[in-house]
């Protein structure tokens, strides 16, 4: 747990935060948070972005370019597609870097920033603040009524406010699951398996039916324990942040001694600090911490609990920002934003990658091709003059259209190719393959391995250039059959 220990030794009295998480009780058992709905600029913000990120999340599946999501990730049939770019497992590379690139990016940006991520962007928090604690404020009212509710035994007012938000709940867990799904398998596709109805597809209902509970389970009953112990970006917080990341801060330094509120008395002259005490960042927090004990494990960076202390501070007129983004060494002794060898280090690191990305994709060819010797297969005297040998060539075709592929031998001269069968026209996103003969008159081959070099081409553009061998007798057999 990462804590701005400066302030331990002045307030022991409000050490117990570090014994037990908040949601944690003495006796071991969960501690429901009831937080109050927050008000004011920021919370405003975030819900925009909140709206702009869940307009996106169901808009994008109904995008498509030239007939194909703009986004998937069929991890089924090993196909993905970023922003209209196909990937094939042959990209697999590409992958992987731009994830390890993904991951420096997040470690770096929380490294300066601390975990505005998950108060901003995280689908956890958006979906849990913006779209299922809105059902639970408007069926089951605010924190204190939701409070008293829990705490009423079963009448027939707890039953259908209970009962209504849970189906709510689960019908919003059905929805967003096959939202999901579209992005794996794609829109039609999950039309098509709406359409045809459960018993069409067993497998594949159950698989829906258990994912939409598990996602209703989470927002309904996990909550704020998936930040606080299950995700892993959470947990690394306590490595990731220094006295210089920019966290939801409480600015000790100004706010303490804390006290009571008195409009009569000049808090200055009484040595008394601005928190006022009035409890208004704790009632806030969805994840029940109280932000003047330093940055906690559990603080999520919602910046609920700025909007609520600066309405605080407007009230008793002070000036706003007791509580703000800043980092430990701001407050304590007010030094700006250090640039130290982390950041540096890891900046370099991520430089490294996006250019090393960049080049990659910049040499990333629209077809993959390989060509191998059939298996198993010698040469054949062709006619008198010519042996030949028997290929195969495969072709993935990247492209959005059908390819149609024709192939030149370009080493040696006085080669030539047959085609075994129809034209070779490989399909888009698909792995198409034929055989070919390679004759060369035998005054052109010298030793038993003669290099080929064939070069791919569709419609009159070079697509790929492939180096192979063309075997023959060796000049022993040769002799003999001369
Ligand atoms: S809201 Fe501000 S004034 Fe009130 S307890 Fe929290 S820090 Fe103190
Ligand atoms: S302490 Fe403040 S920023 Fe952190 S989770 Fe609680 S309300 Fe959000």
């Amino acid at each position: 747990m990462v804590s701005i220990t400066i302030m331990m030794d002045e307030f022991d009295e409000f050490d117990d935060f570090r014994d037990r998480q908040s949601t944690i009780g003495v006796d071991g058992s969960r501690v429901w948070v009831y937080p109050k709905k927050p008000k004011g600029k920021l919370y405003n913000y975030r819900k925009q972005v909140s709206l702009v990120l869940l307009a996106v999340f169901f808009v994008l599946p109904f995008i498509k370019v030239e007939g194909d999501p703009i986004i998937l990730f069929n991890f089924l049939e090993r196909k993905f597609i970023i922003f209209g770019v196909m990937f094939y497992p042959q990209d697999f590379h590409l992958f992987v870097l731009s994830m390890i690139a993904f991951i420096v990016f997040v470690v770096l940006f929380t490294v300066v920033f601390g975990r505005i991520f998950c108060g901003w962007i995280c689908p956890q928090t958006i979906f849990m603040e913006f779209v299922y604690r809105q059902v639970e404020y408007w069926i089951e009212g605010n924190n204190s009524q939701q409070r008293k509710l829990d705490a009423s035994p079963l009448n027939f007012n707890k039953f259908w406010r209970k009962g209504l938000k849970h189906v709510i709940f689960f019908l919003i867990s059905v929805v967003t699951v096959f939202f999901f799904l579209a992005y794996i398998v794609g829109i039609d596709r999950v039309g098509v398996i709406i359409s045809e109805g459960p018993s069409a597809n067993i497998p594949g209902f159950i698989g829906l039916v258990i994912f939409s509970l598990v996602h209703y389970f989470v927002f309904a009953k996990l909550r704020e324990q998936v930040c606080i112990i299950i995700c892993p970006y959470g947990r690394l917080q306590g490595v990731l942040l220094d006295r210089n990341s920019i966290v939801v801060s409480y600015d000790h330094k100004r706010g303490e001694p804390r006290g009571k509120y008195n409009p009569l008395q000049d808090r200055q002259a009484a040595g008394k600090g601005d928190c006022i005490e009035c409890g208004s960042c704790v009632a806030v927090c969805p994840t029940g911490i109280d932000i003047r004990n330093g940055t906690q494990l559990e603080c999520i960076n919602c910046t609920a609990c700025i909007d609520a202390c600066n309405a605080i501070m407007q009230r008793i007129k002070k000036p706003e920002g007791l509580i703000r983004y800043a980092s430990e060494s701001s407050i304590a002794d007010h030094v700006k934003l250090k640039i130290n060898s982390r950041i540096i280090f890891y900046s370099v690191v991520l430089s490294g990658l996006l250019i090393l990305i960049a080049f990659l994709f910049s040499i990333r060819t629209e077809i993959e091709s390989t060509i191998l010797r059939q298996k198993g297969t010698m040469y054949q005297e062709y006619d008198a003059m010519h042996y030949s040998n028997i290929y195969m060539i495969q072709v993935i075709n990247k492209t959005r259209d059908p390819l149609p592929v024709e192939l030149k031998l370009d080493e040696p001269e006085n080669g030539v190719i047959k085609m075994v069968g129809n034209p070779l026209v490989v399909e888009k996103g698909q792995l198409g393959e034929a055989q070919f003969l390679v004759i060369i008159p035998k005054a052109k081959l010298h030793s038993s391995n003669t290099k080929v070099e064939f070069k791919v081409i569709s419609d009159g553009k070079e697509m790929d250039e492939i180096k192979s061998t063309f075997v023959g007798p060796d000049a022993l057999d040769r002799e003999k059959k001369d």
